[in-house]
């Protein structure tokens, strides 16, 4: 069989071989009974997949990592990373792997990676294991997440792997197989300059700049311009998160991206009623990871990664710190204007309005969105209504009426365009309700309501009848949600 036509060696091993100091080479455990749960085959097209082949017993063994191509090399990766705050030097892929390195339609250099693929010499006490409610919520979410142009690692597939897997219940086994542009973390860096090995960190940089930030190589000092780089990929991705209300949950060091793509959806949640404080995952009590502290996280974790690069900026140390907070310095204001730009854009605002008039306009809404407990999403989806002029629908969201009132005529005063609008403020986002109900009814077997979320989320512009449900907010009743990261 050919998963893909035409070429010779579909896996490079490029990560392994530059940096083998990071890579133990290992296999995935066999799958005793696999069965393909869901296939991305628009992504394996654009990967140059054959999706009709990944069907076949051979391709699902292709996904799993049982049949590997010839030239591949997987290998568990090593890293370390702050969790919750406290570092462990090492973390590393316990119950994932890299295959490989592959090059896609468009020329791009893409990882694929497993997850749920046995233990690794990194799994320390877990079970190296994954099942298939929080495979597949992965899928859900990081395919909604790009659909709403929303730089995140992809998913290929989801495939039940035949073995029951201990949880607090038995539960059946799955493996996701993933696609990003690549898996180095702000924990890969912390990893290399904990060993005391500079060699190694200067070709970890090195890789990094080769494979996510080429203009930094051009850059007087490459290294600076990766940390630079990398603070606006991060400042930019967390302002992007903000704005749809996306609540990450886990925001370790390890879980932090040098690319910039959102990374490890775990206990990850949606906003429904907007509340800076909120916190969904069961084991964030002191709410460090919480919707409104997830800038400041990010700046903390960059700061993380300029630790572990400061003997590569400069020989003297205090120089070293002093540019390293001189980038840093960088990441408010990115982060602001990004920000800023995406609210305005959700506003349907014209670009040259400055921000002394659009910024008070943006904190009065979201102050009266608090107060009235009202649902992110729905609110601005109903907002481009009223930008057309129809206001009744958006003022049932919002409890004090004079001051929204007032609001309503002074933004509308600004001429706001309801077409633009509908193309940044979704319709549709997995709301977590409606993924728990898609992933009870795919761990007991159902499929189809799985498959007619995925349908809603990846357009999640396109309003279209009969989708009502999937817009309205969870139904009053259901109490607070919990996410759980008994993956
Ligand atoms: P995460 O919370 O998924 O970002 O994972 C944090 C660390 O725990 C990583 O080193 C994972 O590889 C490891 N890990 C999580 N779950 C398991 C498991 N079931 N078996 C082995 N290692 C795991
Ligand atoms: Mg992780």
């Amino acid at each position: 069989m050919s998963l893909a036509p035409g070429r010779t060696r579909l896996l490079d091993d490029r990560f392994a071989r530059e940096l083998p100091e990071m890579a133990v080479p290992w296999q995935a455990v066999e799958a005793p009974a696999p069965r393909l749960l869901v296939l991305n085959e628009p992504l394996a097209s654009e990967l140059g997949l054959d999706p009709d082949q990944l069907r076949e017993p051979d391709g699902v063994r292709f996904l799993l990592g049982n049949r590997v191509p010839s030239g591949a090399a997987p290998v568990a990766q090593a890293y370390a990373g702050h969790q919750f705050g406290g570092f462990n030097p090492r973390l590393g892929d316990g119950r994932a792997l890299l295959l490989g390195e592959l090059v896609d339609r468009d020329g791009r250099v893409r990882d694929l990676h497993l997850k749920g693929s046995g233990r690794t010499p990194f799994a320390r006490g877990g079970d190296g294991l994954a099942v298939v409610g929080p495979m597949l919520r992965e899928h859900v979410v990081s395919e909604a997440m790009h659909a709403l142009g929303i730089p995140t690692t992809r998913s290929l597939a989801v495939t039940a792997t035949g073995r029951p897997v201990q949880r607090e219940t038995l539960l059946p086994g799955a493996v996701l197989t993933r696609v990003a542009s690549s898996h180095l973390r702000v924990g890969s860096f912390q990893f290399a300059a904990a060993t005391g090995d500079l060699g190694l960190l200067r070709r970890l940089a090195d890789h990094a700049v080769a494979r996510h930030h080429a203009q930094a190589a051009q850059a007087d000092d490459p290294y600076l311009a990766l940390f630079a780089s990398v603070v606006a990929a991060q400042a930019s991705l967390v302002a992007r998160w903000m704005l749809v209300g996306f609540v990450h949950g886990v925001m370790n060091t390890d879980n932090t991206t040098i690319s910039g793509e959102t990374i490890d959806y775990g206990p990850c949640a949606f906003l429904d009623a907007y509340d800076p404080a909120t916190v969904f995952s069961s084991i964030d009590e002191t709410g460090r990871y919480a919707y409104g502290n997830q800038p400041v996280v990010a700046e903390w974790n960059l700061a993380r990664l300029a630790e572990a690069l400061l003997p590569l900026l400069a020989d003297d140390q205090d120089r070293a710190v002093a540019l390293a907070v001189e980038a840093l310095e960088q990441f408010r204001p990115r982060y602001r204007a990004a920000w800023s730009a995406g609210m305005r854009a959700k506003l349907g605002l014209p670009d040259g309005l400055v921000d002394a008039v659009t910024d008070p306009l943006v904190d009065e809404l979201l102050a009266l969105l608090e107060h009235s407990g009202a649902d992110l999403t729905s609110t601005f989806r109903l907002l481009c209504g009223a930008a057309d002029g129809d206001v009744e629908p958006v003022r049932g969201q919002v409890l004090d009426l004079a001051a929204f009132d007032g609001w309503l005529a002074r933004w509308r005063a600004l001429g706001p365009d309801a077409a633009a609008m509908r193309r940044v403020n979704p319709a549709y986002v997995p709301r977590n309700h409606l993924v728990e109900q898609a992933l009870t009814a795919a761990t007991a077997g159902d499929l189809d309501p799985l498959g007619r979320l995925l349908d809603a989320v990846t357009s999640p512009f396109d309003e279209r009848p009969g989708l009502d449900h999937y817009a309205a907010p969870a139904p009053a009743g259901l109490g607070a949600y919990r996410t759980f990261c008994g993956t």
